[in-house]
C-alpha cells in the first residue's frame, strides 16, 4: 500500500505498463482524435479501448464491485498521474468516467445503477453533468435557474445549460435544478437528477466551440422534461453536498493530471533547450531560458506535494476542502505556466500542431475556469483563514503538516 511517498512495489510495474501504452498507443492517436466528429472519434477510439482492456489497464480506480480494476485510492492517484500525459488517455483507460460512476454507485436508486452503471464504466457511453447556466454566474451556483417539480410521480425539468461536456456523447445528463420552494436556504434547495438525454423535451442546441476546438462542450435546453421520481440522486435538496463529495477527489485526479501534462512539457522543453543552438550555444547555456526550467522545476515539484498532502487527508477521512481549494488553483496556474514556458523555449513551433504543446496549452487554459474559477477557491481559503484569526485561532502550517504534528505530538 502506498503512503503517498511513491507507488507501492505491488503497482509499479502497472504504472509502466500504463506509462508505455501511453507512449506507444495514445500518442500516435492523439492529433487524428482532436476536431473529429463522434463517429469518428469512436471509430478511432473504440480498438484503443479495447486494447486497454485486453492489457488489463481498463478503469483502474473503478471499484471491483461495479467493474473497476479496484485499485487503491493511494496507489490509483499516482497512476492518473501519467495517465494525465494525454488528454485522451483517460477515455483510452476508461477513467473519464470515474467520478460519475462513483456518484451513481453511492447515491442512485437501485433502478439507474442496473441500467447505467455497468455500461457505463465498460466506456459504452460517456457520462455528462449539467451545471453551468449562461444566464447566470455559475461559479456561485445558488443562482442557478434550472427548476425541477414532482408532479405524479414525475419531475418536469427545465432548465437551459451550457458547458455540460461529453452530453452530445452521453446516455444521460447529471442534472443540477431547484427541487424546493424559494425561501428554502440556497444550499438545501437544489437536487441532482438524472436526465436520459433521449428524454422527450431534451434538446442539445449546439457543441460550444471553444479556443478553435471541438471540446463537446454542450449547450442544452431542458423543456418540460418528465423523468421518474426515482431518478433523484440522493436525498431530496442534498445537490450541494453530492456535488462536494463529489468534487474532493474529483480536484485530486485533475491535479495529478495536469502534473502529468506539465511532466511532459517540461520533458520536451528540457530537451528541447539541450538541441537548439542560438548565438553560440544551446540554448540550455543561457540563464534565462534556466531560469524557466528553474521556475518551472520548482513549481512542479510544489505543487505535487501539495497534492498528495491533500490525497493523503482525504485518504484519512479528512474533507481536506482547505488544501484541495489550495492545489485547484496552484495546479491550474502550474500546468499553465510549464506548457507556456516550453512553447516559449519552442519558438515558433511551440505553437504548431508539429508539437502536442500548442493542443496541451488550450486544455490548460480551462483549468483555470472548470470546476470553480481560481477567484473562488482563493476566497474560500483567505476567508477561512482570515475568520479562524478573527475567531483568535491561527493557522499553524506546522501542525497541519504530518511532520509538525509528528513533532508536536512527540513533544507532549
Ligand atoms: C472546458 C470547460 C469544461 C466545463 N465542463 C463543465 C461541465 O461538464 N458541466 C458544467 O456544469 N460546467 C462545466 N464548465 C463550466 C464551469 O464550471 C464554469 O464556467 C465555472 O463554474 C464558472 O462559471 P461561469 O462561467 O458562469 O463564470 P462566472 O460565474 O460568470 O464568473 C466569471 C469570472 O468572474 C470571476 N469571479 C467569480 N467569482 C468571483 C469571486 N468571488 N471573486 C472574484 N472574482 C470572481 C472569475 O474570474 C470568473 O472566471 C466547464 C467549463 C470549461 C471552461
Amino acid at each position: 500500500m502506498s503512503d503517498f511517498q511513491g507507488i507501492s512495489a505491488q503497482w509499479r510495474p502497472l504504472r509502466e505498463k500504463v506509462e508505455r501504452f501511453i507512449e506507444d498507443r495514445v500518442y500516435p492517436l492523439e492529433q487524428g482524435l482532436d476536431d473529429v466528429d463522434n463517429d469518428t472519434y469512436f471509430e478511432i477510439m473504440r480498438p484503443l479501448m479495447a486494447e486497454a482492456k485486453a492489457a488489463g489497464i481498463w478503469a483502474l480506480g473503478h471499484p471491483r464491485e461495479i467493474g473497476g480494476h479496484g485499485m487503491p485510492f493511494a496507489d490509483y492517484v499516482l497512476i492518473n498521474e501519467v495517465i494525465g500525459r494525454s488528454e485522451h488517455a483517460i477515455v483510452a483507460l476508461g477513467t473519464h468516467t470515474l467520478q460519475d460512476s462513483l456518484m451513481l454507485h453511492q447515491f442512485a436508486t437501485e433502478e439507474w445503477k442496473d441500467r447505467y452503471l455497468e455500461r457505463l464504466v465498460a466506456g459504452e457511453f460517456f457520462p455528462s453533468v449539467a451545471l453551468t447556466e449562461p444566464a447566470v454566474a455559475s461559479s456561485d451556483p445558488t443562482q442557478l435557474q434550472a427548476t425541477a417539480v414532482l408532479e405524479d410521480g414525475q419531475w418536469r425539468v427545465n432548465g437551459h445549460k451550457w458547458f455540460t461536456t461529453w452530453a452530445n456523447r452521453a446516455a444521460f445528463s447529471t442534472v443540477f435544478a431547484r427541487t424546493e420552494s424559494d425561501d428554502t436556504p440556497a444550499h438545501s434547495a437544489f437536487s441532482m437528477i438524472i436526465v436520459p438525454t433521449d428524454a422527450p423535451g431534451y434538446r442539445i442546441v449546439r457543441e460550444v466551440p471553444v479556443l478553435g476546438m471541438r471540446g463537446c462542450h454542450c449547450e442544452i435546453e431542458l423543456q418540460d422534461v418528465r423523468v421518474p421520481a426515482s431518478n433523484l440522486v440522493g436525498e431530496r435538496g442534498k445537490g450541494f453536498k453530492i456535488a462536494q463529495k463529489r468534487l474532493g477527489p474529483g480536484r485530486i485526479y485533475h491535479c495529478m493530471r495536469w502534473l502529468g501534462q506539465a511532466q511532459r512539457a517540461f520533458d520536451l522543453m528540457c530537451k528541447r533547450a539541450n538541441e537548439r543552438v542560438a548565438f553560440g550555444g544551446p540554448l540550455a547555456s543561457k540563464q534565462l531560458v534556466q531560469k524557466m526550467v528553474f521556475d518551472s522545476a520548482a513549481e512542479i515539484q510544489a505543487c505535487r506535494l501539495l497534492t498528495l498532502d491533500a490525497a493523503r487527508k482525504l485518504d484519512a477521512g479528512d474533507e481536506a476542502r482547505t488544501e484541495i481549494a489550495v492545489i485547484k488553483v496552484v495546479g491550474a496556474q502550474m500546468v499553465h505556466s510549464v506548457i507556456d514556458r516550453a512553447i516559449q523555449v519552442h519558438g515558433a513551433m511551440g505553437v504548431t500542431i508539429d508539437t502536442p504543446l500548442e493542443r496541451m496549452y488550450r486544455h490548460a487554459r480551462f483549468a483555470r475556469i472548470y470546476d470553480g474559477p481560481d477567484e473562488v477557491h482563493i476566497q474560500s481559503v483567505a476567508k477561512r483563514i482570515l475568520r479562524t484569526y478573527a475567531g483568535g485561532g491561527d493557522w499553524d502550517f506546522a501542525a497541519r503538516d504530518p511532520i509538525g504534528a509528528r513533532e508536536a505530538e512527540a513533544a507532549q
